[in-house]
């Protein structure tokens, strides 16, 4: 074990079913992803990590103390970081009895052995064209890969055990966390910032080798509720009053061109999501999404002016709007010490890639975690395709993965 690489950690962690749970009342969400998170624990003591503790929440965290002796300048000054993954998987799609084919990729589609109808394109995956003649990891086509988080997961491992090997690396002390849940939203729910007590952390959560993530969405959920009143259809002539009607009024006048399916890069969205529902009473859930957090205020308005449209169309319908904030932009919170940054820039120039940063229309455990003082931004694993079963895993990327993390430990030493 001590001397894995990041690939058969990855098969190892890839083929442990811990797939999250939206319909759970429990923390974690499922008590399955204990059986990766437990497994972790050992192998983390195992490479000789110290302080390896599991918490009842799930939470697993250990430490890599700092290898910079007594007279190096720079000990005792550099700052604390921190590596986070998450172990489970999307409950998109199934997670168990996971089987990775390892494939040598030579070019063209691949039909997955274990659904001939599940095809990973060349036309729609244009990283393929970087990996012919390398190694990846995909499905058997029935289950999703896991690539999220689990490459993840297997890249922290593998860059701790490069540092334990190689001592003439030097670096701070770096503390490592496992979460679960993230996939649901709850990723963080639980997390102790200030017992983890890194200064600055990193989630290893991102996919295209080489891309950087700094800034994502800011996100608000709308409710949107009509109550009408619902009688026998029978004898309802002039008292129904049938909340879906008002409803199919509000959604046909959300703009199309601010919806998800229509825009990209920097442009905010209007998504309505779920609607559930009948004549007495329905209810519409939407996400609103903007990189300009104030933007969110102008999407709540343009939510306003539809519905101050529709009560006239249905007077005896009400209709109630409400806002419940999500998660906000991690630039809003980046602070002040751009190392954190550039540091990271820096590692993957050295690991001989070209950094890009990218805005993630989404939002990571890390937009949670830098608004509350711990300043987070994301690095790639090499995965494409997340949640569904055409996943797939670039080893090489998996491994400039691992060297950038590996180099961020030293850039840090060298900016302290
Ligand atoms: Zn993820």
């Amino acid at each position: 074990m001590i001397n894995e690489t990041a690939l058969e950690r990855f098969i190892r962690y890839a083929k442990i079913d811990t797939q999250s749970s939206e319909e759970s009342n429990t923390y974690p969400s499922t008590a399955k992803q204990f059986d990766l998170l437990n497994l972790l624990v050992g192998e983390l003591k195992q490479l000789g990590l110290a302080d390896v503790e599991i918490d009842g929440n799930g939470y697993v965290t250990a430490t890599l103390p700092s290898n910079l002796p007594a007279s190096h300048a720079a000990r005792g000054k550099t700052p604390r970081i921190g590596l986070i993954a998450h172990v489970d998987t999307s409950p998109s799609a199934s997670g168990t009895n996971v089987q990775p084919q390892v494939v040598t990729y030579t070019g063209g589609d691949l039909v997955l052995p274990g659904n001939p109808a599940v095809v990973i394109r060349a036309s729609e995956n244009p990283e393929l064209k970087h990996n012919i003649g390398k190694t990846i990891v995909t499905s058997d086509g029935t289950t999703l890969l896991g690539a999220d988080d689990k490459a993840g997961v297997a890249i922290i491992m593998t860059a701790a055990q490069t540092l334990i090997n190689n001592p003439k690396l030097l670096h701070g002390d770096l503390r490592i966390a496992f979460t679960p849940d993230e996939e649901v939203g709850a990723g963080t729910k639980f997390f102790d910032i200030k017992k983890f007590g890194a200064d600055f952390a990193y989630t290893i959560d991102g996919d295209t080798p080489g891309e950087l993530n700094r800034e994502t969405f800011s996100a608000n959920q709308a409710v949107i509720t009509v109550h009408g009143r619902n009688i026998h259809p029978g004898s309802a002539k002039g008292i129904m009053v049938n909340s879906l009607r008002t409803m199919a009024d509000i959604i046909v006048r959300m703009p199309k061109d601010i919806a998800p399916e229509t825009t990209e890069g920097y442009e905010p969205y209007i998504h309505p999501h779920v609607l559930n529902g009948e004549e007495a009473e329905c209810t519409l859930k939407i996400l609103l999404r903007d990189f300009n957090t104030p933007g969110l205020e102008v999407l709540k308005k343009k939510l306003e002016a539809i519905i101050a449209e529709v009560k006239p169309l249905h007077p005896k319908a009400r209709i109630e709007l409400k806002i419940i904030e999500q998660y906000r932009n991690m630039k809003d919170y980046m602070g002040k010490d751009l190392r954190v940054l550039e540091c990271m820039e820096e590692a993957a120039k050295r690991a001989g890639l070209t950094p890009t940063w990218v805005p993630i229309r989404g939002g990571t455990d890390g937009s949670r975690l830098t608004e509350k003082g711990l300043p987070t931004p994301n690095i790639f694993t090499g995965g494409q395709n997340y949640h569904g079963p055409t996943e797939w895993l670039s080893v090489w990327g998996m491994e400039k993965s691992v060297e950038t993390v590996v180099q961020l430990a030293q850039v840090w030493v060298e900016r302290s």
